[in-house]
């Protein structure tokens, strides 16, 4: 950990470790008030002894860890909103970096992938850089509003490509700004359009059901949203994976595709291999923390009545100290490895330790 000032303060320390909005304003106090010793009206919290430096979920941050260079991106136009990244054979990324999305040119039309709905607006006006040809498809990565909720913006689109689960969720949410897809497949479609192509796939539950990978073999890159983050933390709890193992083995997933690109949905830049195979190491380094300190620590050890004859709170309790153990001990190696460590890892630890003991 480089800066100081990003590291949770001894006082700080001896206030509280969060889990639950009882102690929020109590923890708001703290940060903004500076350094003073707990009040008394902590609900009897007690600190644990052995606390990470990381501020712990609920205290906010005063000054965050700084953005490691190889987690930053080409700067953004400001007047444009957007940025083209141009990935060969007529596709390209447009992102406004902090969401990506992307277009094909093929012979007589465009193909769009996601119409995130923070730059939506200047998504035609990307395309008509580069052709005056028409959108004729438009495939959903997945369900999520974030990602497809710009999709009416884009104008009347022929064909809407997706999985068959996201065409469920979709029917369910009943969003006039998500259009229902026309074409829809299980595992597999090829989208062949004029001498282009475009692989889609489906590898299971991870983030959501219905989340694709969507191939360009000719331009070697990989699109799949919301499940690595080049050069970041993940975003909190794996980024809310619906189903943990599941997110663990399709990053995994995605390290054998044979890309050179990849566009993941977030952050100022494309990925590469490289950074999935730095992801999978700290997933595997969080996993072996997160399963040491799950036998490590002892349920109950330290609480007093009347707290010991509440389950809730000596589970409660129990979970705080696993998740410290589990930040403590990723803290050295990954605070300055992936952006955002500060932000999120305490996030990453209770969603391990939970899938841990449940899955
Ligand atoms: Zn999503």
């Amino acid at each position: 950990m480089r800066s100081k000032s990003a590291i949770f303060s001894p006082t700080h320390l001896c206030a509280v470790l969060l889990c639950a909005g009882t102690v929020l304003l109590v923890a708001n106090a703290f940060a903004h008030e500076g350094e003073r010793t707990a009040p008394a009206t902590t609900n009897g919290r007690a600190a644990h002894s052995a606390l990470p430096q990381i501020a712990p979920i609920g205290v906010p941050i005063k000054n965050h860890l700084p953005i490691p260079e190889h987690a930053q991106g080409p700067a953004l136009d400001a007047k444009k909103g957007y940025r083209l990244q141009e990935l060969g054979a007529g596709l390209f990324m447009i992102s406004d970096n902090i969401y990506q999305s992307m277009f094909l040119v093929y012979e007589t039309g465009v193909v769009v992938a996601d119409a995130p709905p923070s730059y939506a607006a200047r998504i035609v006006q990307g395309i008509r850089e580069v052709t005056d040809k028409p959108i004729t498809h438009l495939i959903y990565s997945h369900s999520h509003i974030d990602h497809i909720g710009g999709a009416k913006q884009l104008g009347a689109v022929p064909n809407i490509i997706a999985h068959t689960e996201t065409k469920r969720l979709l029917a369910r949410a009943k969003d006039p700004n998500r259009p229902l897809p026309s074409i829809t497949f299980e595992d597999r479609y090829t989208l062949n359009v004029g001498t282009k192509v475009l692989d889609l796939s489906y590898h299971g539950v991870a983030h959501e059901p219905g989340n694709i990978f969507i191939y360009a073999p000719d331009q070697q890159t990989l699109m799949v949203i919301d499940v690595v983050f080049p050069g970041w933390m993940p975003w909190r709890r794996f980024a809310l994976a619906q189903d943990v193992p599941g997110y663990f083995s399709q990053v995994a997933e995605i390290g054998k595709v044979p890309f050179k690109t990849l566009i993941a949905g977030h952050v100022a830049r494309t990925g590469t291999p490289a950074d999935v195979e730095l992801q999978l190491q700290f997933m595997t380094d969080l996993k072996t923390a997160a399963g040491r300190a799950l036998s490590d620590v002892k349920p109950g050890e330290g609480l007093a009545q009347p707290a010991l004859t509440n389950p809730w709170a000596v589970f409660d309790d129990y979970i705080d100290r696993v998740a410290a153990q589990c930040v403590s001990e990723l803290t050295p190696k990954w605070a300055s490895k992936l952006a955002a460590f500060d932000v999120y890892i305490w996030d990453q630890c209770y969603a391990m330790e939970q899938s841990l003991r449940i899955d």
